[in-house]
């Protein structure tokens, strides 16, 4: 099997199949930019109340790059990765400075903005600008890793590569953004994972090296992945009358600039945690469970104990680093992450 035959049948299945998606509709360079993003880390229906969100706020570049932290971290809330809007954000400072608030039409430029990749450049280059460039993602690799039965480790740069490489070659000149798109929804709606593939339903069923060989289960190959770290953690909800406890994270390192509850490594006994609040100068009244909860990052674990800790009400808004806030002045204004949604309720309004 020659890789360019599956491209006719691929685009005609697209034109009948795909899916009609905000960010498909008015593909401009910034649109196809800020869904791509988003979607490398979360599920197409999540992502939609996202992107039209973030569009509401922020409809171009420019609103990109002046656009205060807190608000754009704001916007992100719960999709996770940070760094990757603040990279959207340092990247769009350049595009403002060196290419007149546009994005440049060229592959090589695009690759070369803060955060953005071989995939992202790819998608933008062929779906905003008719660039012969591929898109490649965790998709596309299992899509021809199965389609060419190619044994190799794909979370391997050089198998990317190379595939990305062979891809180009065969890319209709005149249609490249929907020939990536089409591999890209082959991949998402029926060359799926975890034995699901719809293989009676693709349109290249017939070029098809694992499911002419009933291999389709040993594809994609993937070396196995490191253990995750775990760490255990206690979140102290300190309670001072309607107030909470949050503060600010570091500059640095993970959920950079974010705000927490505070909390400590280990799972303290309560004795322990009444004295941790004692420390921060503040009086303890009562303290209860708040339960616990897991959150999951990449390469770490978070284990995490809640406890309420009520405290003999002060008037100062500061203790230390930490900042009292109520639900209403939560509101919009300190993005807090996702790995402490189960102890969010105390400072958001439902
Ligand atoms: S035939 Fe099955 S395994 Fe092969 S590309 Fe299509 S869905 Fe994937």
């Amino acid at each position: 099997m020659k890789l360019e035959e599956i491209t006719e049948p691929l685009l005609s299945w697209y034109e009948e199949n795909k899916r009609d998606l905000p960010w498909r509709r008015e593909p401009t360079p910034y649109h196809v930019w800020v869904s791509e993003i988003m979607l490398q880390q979360t599920r197409v229906e999540a992502v939609k109340d996202y992107y039209r969100r973030f569009l509401a706020e922020l409809p171009g570049i420019r609103d990109l790059a002046v656009c205060p932290e807190n608000k754009l971290l704001k916007l992100w809330e719960g999709l996770g990765y940070y760094n990757r809007v603040k990279n959207m954000q340092k990247a769009a400072k350049e595009i403002v400075e060196e290419y007149g608030g546009n994005i440049p039409p060229d592959y090589e430029k695009i690759l070369a903005l803060p955060g953005i990749g071989s995939y992202t450049a790819g998608a933008v280059s062929s779906i905003a600008f008719g660039l012969k460039k591929p898109a490649v993602d965790g998709n596309v690799l299992r899509v021809i890793s199965r389609i060419t039965e190619n044994g190799e480790d794909i979370l391997k740069q050089s198998v990317k590569r190379r595939m990305e490489q062979e891809l180009e070659a065969v890319m209709p000149e005149d249609r490249p953004g929907a020939f990536n798109q089409s591999l890209m929804e082959l991949g998402a709606t029926v060359c799926i994972p975890n034995g699901m593939a719809k293989c009676d339903a693709c349109p290249v069923r017939h070029l098809c090296g694992a499911r002419a060989h009933g291999t389709v289960l040993d594809f994609p190959k993937k070396a196995a992945k490191k253990q995750r770290r775990i760490e255990e953690k206690t979140v102290l909800l300190i309670q001072n009358g309607q107030e909470y406890a949050i503060c600010k994270r570091p500059d640095k390192g993970l959920l950079a600039g974010l705000y927490e509850f505070p909390n400590m490594e280990g799972w303290l006994t309560q004795e322990e945690v009444l004295s941790a609040v004692e420390e921060l100068k503040l009086m303890p009244l009562h303290i209860r469970a708040a339960g616990e909860a897991k959150h999951i990052f990449s390469h770490v674990e978070w284990h995490m104990k809640g406890y309420v800790v009520k405290v003999a009400s002060t008037e100062e808004k500061k203790a230390g680093n930490l900042l009292f806030i109520n639900k209403k002045e939560s509101k919009g204004k300190y993005p807090i992450p996702s790995a402490f949604s189960a102890y969010r309720k105390y400072i958001e309004e439902d």
